[in-house]
């Protein structure tokens, strides 16, 4: 095992991981992003990506990607209380709408950023362990599908691996505003309703239904 080969390395490839491996990587940073999936692929979440999140993307020069998958814009919000609805625009002027990308989708172009910026990235990749040495973590062991296991060093490790972090387990870190589980989601895929632009949200005592316009599959 060489020592030090990278800078940093990101476990997780999704919308943490990857702009964290590519801001990284465009600064001049040695980067390994890993994942234990392989992209496209989805994950549990439904896909608004406000105003700010579409502002974020331009900033990074992703915008017009995202906006060539014919991912439909979202220019209205409706949220409707039951007594009473507020609607609106949800942006501002510079970035008036919002979008819903299916997470094969924005997962995968956030990833090919990340190379593109320089980041090596390993899909299939699963992290085992988080290596430390003097209380200090100093790299991570893991395995690709089918291979053997593998140490790689690194300056930082940047846990980006979600739900059940394993980084985050390792590493312990101080938790704070923590919240128990308050509602369980459901959510599925619809065709054929008239959204045109807009994401709706009723509230009601105790429950709620929310849609949005289709995404790209
Ligand atoms: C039902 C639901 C609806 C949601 N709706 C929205 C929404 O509309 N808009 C919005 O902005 N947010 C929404 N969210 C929140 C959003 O999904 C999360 O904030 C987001 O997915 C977190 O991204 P992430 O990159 O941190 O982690 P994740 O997307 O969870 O990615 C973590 C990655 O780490 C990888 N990984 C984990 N462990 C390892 C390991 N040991 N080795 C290698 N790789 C590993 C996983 O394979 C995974 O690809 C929703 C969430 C849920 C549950």
């Amino acid at each position: 095992m060489a020592k030090d080969p990278y800078d940093a390395i990101v476990v997780g490839a999704r919308c943490a991981g990857s702009p964290t491996a590519m801001l990284l990587a465009r600064a001049g940073y040695k980067v390994l992003l890993v994942d234990r999936a392989t992209f496209p692929s989805d994950t549990v979440s439904t896909h608004l990506l406000h105003p700010p999140g579409v502002a974020t993307l331009a900033r990074w020069g992703l915008l017009e990607r995202l906006v060539a998958t014919a991912c439909p814009p979202i220019d209205t919000y409706r949220f409707d209380f039951g007594p009473f609805t507020l609607s609106g625009s949800p942006g501002t002027e510079d970035t008036p709408v919002a979008y819903g990308p299916r997470r094969t989708v924005l997962d995968k172009l956030l990833l090919d950023a990340a190379a593109e910026a320089g980041a090596a990235v390993r899909e299939g990749f699963t992290v085992t362990e988080v290596v430390v040495d003097g209380g200090r973590v100093t790299g991570v062991r893991g395995h690709s599908r089918h291979g053997r296991p593998v140490t790689e060093a690194a300056r930082v490790v940047v846990g980006a691996d979600g739900r059940h972090s394993l980084v985050a387990r390792a590493v312990q870190p101080e938790q704070y505003r923590e919240k128990p589980p308050l509602l369980a989601a459901y959510y599925s895929y619809w065709s054929g309703l008239p959204m045109d632009g807009r994401f709706e949200d009723y509230v009601r005592p105790d429950r709620g239904f929310a849609a949005g316009p289709p995404t790209t599959t």
